[in-house]
């Protein structure tokens, strides 16, 4: 669900994003810099890599795609704020989807930087991109795709569905383990690290209270909100995570969110409002739908409710992430005591 009610911090940014373009590099504020970096086939189109000055170098907040264009792109803006690749001395990565880790490792090779991640994400890393590991992670996707009622011809599809985004990422181990709450060393720099699980298990936002900035990853956006969905790699209830994290950040003292996709915006804490009651809703949407069945699967709960396309037209490698965040919803309202769940193949949901 799409909405538009923050202020973007830069309108250039917001036109980039909103024609369809690039945004340019931009110096955020005295030793911040933003460096749009392309995401190959993508609707997000790019990653907002953050650049901090320190004495004699840079940190950057994510890296981009494992691609060489990616590369091409990150190299050219650090140029345009005067610095070097071989700059680099920290890659602090917000989670570990490939848009954000992806580079963090060729980064690492040509500057010696060190690569920092929550350790939640990093235990996930080898089960996610390691070959010898990926077949058992299929077969798990597998299993929940069954007992949600994705019918039998297409499972082993839907199972194997982000497969192929894996050759974009190379698997670079993190140097460091980033704790919540910890303040990283970074001269010139009061950064903390906040834990901000849901859209990953270790997702990070980083917190620069002096600046009153807060870069969020993909934890808040401007405009779209980021998926949160029960899948092998998932925490047993992620929504509830992803809800009281957003929560805690939304009381945070900040003027100015830098995401990592789309634009820069103020007033974190209306977004949070909204992103909050927009998952409210469709809990609500969730909780009507299983009402009105007798005894429903997850699979057939998400063919019924409205999505940004007709349930026909989406594609099957985006239906098993819709799947699996209605699950996500599910299984909040089965903790909170509004739903009921019936164990076979598939679970079958009511109301409690
Ligand atoms: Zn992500
Ligand atoms: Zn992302």
């Amino acid at each position: 669900m799409r909405r538009e009610t923050v202020t973007p911090a830069s309108e250039a940014q917001r036109e980039a994003w909103r024609s369809g373009g690039f945004p340019e590099v931009e110096r955020v504020r005295p030793g911040v810099w933003s460096i749009p970096v392309p995401i190959p086939i993508n609707p997000l189109r790019y990653v907002l890599v953050y650049a901090l000055e320190l004495p004699g170098g840079v940190a950057i907040v994510d890296a981009g795609w494992d691609t060489d264009e990616a590369y091409g792109a990150l190299v050219a803006g650090l140029g345009v704020a005067g610095y070097e690749i071989t700059d680099v001395r920290a890659v602090l990565v917000t989670h570990m989807h490939p848009d954000h880790y992806g580079l963090a490792g060729r980064v690492r090779e040509a500057s010696g930087a060190w690569i920092g991640l929550h350790p939640a994400d990093a235990r996930l890393l080898a089960g996610r991109y390691d070959e010898s590991m990926v077949g058992d992670l299929v077969r798990r996707e597998r299993g929940l795709l069954a007992r949600s009622g994705v019918p039998e011809p297409s499972l082993d599809e839907l199972a194997g569905a982000s497969m192929m985004i894996r050759r974009f990422v190379s698997m670079a181990k993190p140097d460091r383990l980033i704790e919540d709450g910890e303040r990283l060393d970074l001269p010139g720099w009061d950064l903390r690290a906040v834990w901000t699980p849901g859209h990953s298990p270790g997702h990070l936002c980083f917190a620069e209270p002096e600046r009153r900035l807060l870069f969020s990853g993909d934890h808040v956006l401007p405009r779209i909100t980021p998926i949160v969905a029960v899948h092998p790699q998932s925490g047993p209830n992620p929504l509830a995570d992803y809800l009281e994290a957003l929560a805690a950040v939304g009381r945070l003292d900040v003027e100015e969110v830098l995401p990592a996709h789309e634009y820069r915006f103020l007033e974190l804490a209306g977004r949070v409002g909204d992103v909050i009651a927009h998952h409210h809703e469709r809990l609500a949407e969730i909780e009507a739908v299983v009402g009105a069945a007798d005894g429903i699967s997850c699979w057939e709960t998400a063919t019924r409710l409205t999505w940004s396309r007709p349930w026909e037209s989406i594609p099957s490698y985006m239906r098993r992430g819709a799947n699996n965040e209605t699950l996500a919803h599910l299984v909040w309202l089965e903790v909170a005591g509004r739903l009921r769940r019936v164990a076979g193949e598939p679970d079958l949901w009511f109301p409690a």
